[in-house]
């Protein structure tokens, strides 16, 4: 008998959480992973005017309220035109469970997940925990994932594959026509697709496009989340949507792990989708300016970078030596190789922070990377 179960070993503490405790307290943090933005007023009152008046104390349904599934349904439909049912949703402890429960409910020990390397840290420790076999797969030199380099990494063994558009950590859009193959291949090798879409509402160049609109099949799985779209990343509120009898399965889940969703947090959510846009329409515009900021600093210091087309982070390739010199000189970046073997010789720059402080540590980057070559 071993103290400790295998999978658990098999997987460690993201690499992310080091990269601030080695940086001192005044560094210019471009690390982060969350909207520098306040969560909108109507979602905080929502939260405390339904604690207040006891709607929060006893368990919601196991999917969550009624009408934070109508929410989220409605929300699909005014953003996006794409139609899930409110019954086919169930709300979570944020885009982390809700990732959790599709692998969990999809993947049998020893089957295989295929994801983008670099992609978000819990693809591989999620596949682990269900006892299954991470495939991580490279990008283009744009940094979005190829769907030829998934569709040639399917195996019998495989139970699914992951496409985050817009990524972390590379703030790569898929275009619609990637997404189409997406659902094409879910479709033709009879594969899971699952989709993560948490940064659906940060896209700056064309439109989110989610493979459930073109699979013909059930096989494709949406996972959502009010974390970054309404600034709500302590709130824990997310989703997953798909067919009724991968919900099902799903729920089975999360019964067990998780009962329901936090109350408070499912009605600032309902209140965060049904309530005024410009929140989110003065952050993503505000993300954007800041992109483009980001990307001029960065090219005038001599780095290449694809241009990233959503989410708030940036991925220039940087030299040796480049992340540790940088932190020493005061700027938190997360080196590439924190999000997989092939984001070795990247960094990963988040622009949730202030303009100022943006073009302060731009300026530490020109100097830091006249020096590190
Ligand atoms: N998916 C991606 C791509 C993310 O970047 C994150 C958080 O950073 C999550 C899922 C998890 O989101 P949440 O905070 O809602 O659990």
């Amino acid at each position: 008998m071993t103290e400790f179960a295998a999978r658990v070993e098999g997987i460690s503490i993201s690499g992310i959480r080091e990269v601030f405790e080695a940086a001192g307290e005044d560094a210019i943090n471009l690390g982060l992973g969350q909207p520098d933005f306040p969560t909108p007023e109507h979602a905080r009152s929502a939260a405390v005017e339904a604690i207040q008046s006891g709607q929060v104390d006893a368990y919601t349904s196991n999917k969550g309220t009624e009408s934070l599934r109508e929410a989220i349904s409605h929300a699909y439909d005014r953003d996006h035109g794409i139609d899930v049912d409110p019954g086919n949703v169930i709300a979570t402890s944020g885009g982390s469970e809700a990732l959790h429960l599709a692998v969990e409910a999809h993947v049998d020990p020893g089957e295989e997940v295929i994801f983008p390397d670099p992609g978000f840290v819990s693809y591989d420790a999620l596949t682990r925990l269900a006892d299954g076999v991470p495939k991580p797969v490279p990008l283009r030199e744009d940094l979005t994932l190829d769907p030829a380099t998934v569709e040639e990494t399917i195996t019998e063994d495989t139970a699914a594959f992951v496409v985050n558009s817009p990524a972390n950590p590379t703030g790569a859009v898929q275009s619609e026509a990637d997404i189409r193959e997406f659902a094409r291949i879910a479709d033709e090798h009879d594969v899971l697709c699952i989709s993560d879409e948490v940064y659906e509402h940060i896209v700056f160049e064309g439109e989110h496009h989610s493979p459930i609109e073109y699979a013909e099949s059930d096989n494709v799985v949406v996972v959502g989340a009010c974390s970054k779209t309404y600034s709500m990343t302590g709130w824990r509120l997310g989703w997953v949507t798909g067919s009724n009898r991968r919900v099902e399965r799903m729920l089975r889940v999360h019964q067990y792990m998780q009962a329901c969703a936090s109350a408070p947090a499912q009605y600032a959510a309902e209140a965060a989708l049904t309530g005024p846009r410009e929140p989110v329409e003065e952050m993503v515009t505000a993300f954007e300016e800041r992109r483009d900021v980001v990307l001029d600093g960065l090219e005038d210091a001599g780095l290449s970078v694809p241009k990233p087309s959503g989410a708030f982070y940036v991925m220039p390739k940087v030299p040796d030596g480049w992340v540790d010199e940088l932190i020493d000189s005061g700027v938190v970046a997360v080196p590439g190789d924190a999000f997989g073997a092939n984001g070795a010789g990247y960094a990963r720059l988040s622009y949730a922070t202030g303009m100022e402080e943006l073009k302060e540590a731009l300026a530490i980057i020109d100097d830091v990377t006249a020096r590190v070559q």
